[in-house]
């Protein structure tokens, strides 16, 4: 199989490239922010639950969204392989999808590719995508300033998880579409 993480800032363009590489490798894309969305859209308990955390760009409690990645993969047996997008983001969720992807699918995350932009990029695409998406989170600064930060603290820690296993690619995520595109396929292909 082939398990990507594809990693990077809020705003670095995760969601945007993980659907054109999943078309490109046929593989299952899975972002925990897109599934939480629709909890909440669903206005499920366990969406209602996390739009607390989701709005002051906090992260959502591990047991919460290890426990939707699971069923995620139960829900998946025939999968070739997934994109993981905007998960893992703290350690403890790192050794939690090693510990499932071993014990369900008797496989490992292959690669992490990390995509690199510089904050004045990620706090400008966010503000673009609030305007068209109406994700509360991408309309107001404070909160994707939150967004960064907790992504600094509590989420690039993850980075050392997957180098320490040899598995960390950065990735230069300034540029076009297709240019950032052509740059993680060619990390894929190098494999
Ligand atoms: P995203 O769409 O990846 O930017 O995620 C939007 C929001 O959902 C984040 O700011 C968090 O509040 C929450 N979220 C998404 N994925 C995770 C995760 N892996 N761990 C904790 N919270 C998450």
């Amino acid at each position: 199989m082939l398990n990507i993480v594809l990693f990077g800032p809020p705003g670095a363009g995760k969601g945007t490239q993980a659907a054109k590489l999943t078309d490109q490798y046929s593989l299952v894309h899975l972002s925990t922010g897109d599934i939480l969305r629709s909890e909440l859209a669903a206005q499920t308990k366990l969406g209602l639950e996390a739009k607390r955390y989701m709005d002051r760009g906090e992260l959502v409690p591990d047991e919460v969204v290890i426990g939707m990645i699971e069923s995620k993969l139960d829900q998946n047996p025939d999968a070739k392989g997934f994109i993981f997008d905007g998960f893992p983001r703290t350690q403890a969720q790192a050794r939690a999808l090693d510990r499932s992807l071993s014990a369900k699918k008797n496989t490992a995350i292959t690669v992490m590719l990390a995509l690199e932009v510089e904050k004045q990029e990620l706090i400008k695409r966010l503000m673009g995508r609030g305007k068209i998406s109406g994700r509360a989170d991408d309309q107001d600064i404070s909160v994707i300033e939150n967004r960064i930060s907790v992504y600094n603290r509590e989420t690039s820690p993850v980075i050392d998880y997957y180098d320490s296993q040899g598995k960390f690619r950065a990735v230069n995520g300034m540029g076009s579409i297709g240019e950032i595109f052509d740059r993680l396929c060619g990390a894929i292909d190098n494999l």
